[in-house]
């Protein structure tokens, strides 16, 4: 636990939250701050900063909530698709340091959209693509 995670505050119950779903490794919750209607937040109840600082056992049910979550979207609110997204890191967009799997569900026209670079539109060689996925084979344990 960090005393100044606004997360752990929520799981604690020490700050507001509106839940969906609660269980005894993780937590969900209606974003405070809406990219589109019903953005949930699950969220484990462990603190830990990054993605691999969470084990395999916290990592997955993390993702099968979201995953229930964005099945519920769909039902409930009316969601014509979901958006799971994981900003790990400060460089990704990590705003609150508390791992976190967003579940965003989209509408038509809903205003939400990615950015790519400007080289996005080139594909990349072959070799190029072996060379990469060579050093991160040959980096996996
Ligand atoms: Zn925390």
């Amino acid at each position: 636990m960090a005393d100044d995670c606004i997360f752990c505050q929520i799981v604690k119950g020490e700050a507001e939250a509106s839940f969906v779903h609660q269980d005894d490794t993780v937590v969900a919750f209606m974003d405070i701050q809406p990219i589109t209607h019903g953005h949930m937040l699950v969220v484990p109840r462990e603190h830990a900063v990054l993605m691999h600082d969470v084990n395999e056992t916290v990592s997955m049910r993390a993702f099968k909530v979201a995953r229930q979550l964005a099945e519920l979207a769909r039902q409930t609110l009316g969601a014509s698709g979901v958006n799971l997204f994981v900003a790990d890191g400060e460089v990704a967009f990590q705003d609150v340091p508390h791992f976190h799997v967003h579940v965003i569900p989209r509408y038509p026209n809903d205003g939400f959209g990615l950015t790519f670079p400007r080289e996005y539109t080139e594909p990349r060689t072959r070799a190029e693509l072996d060379t990469i996925a060579s050093a991160i084979r040959g980096a996996s344990g």
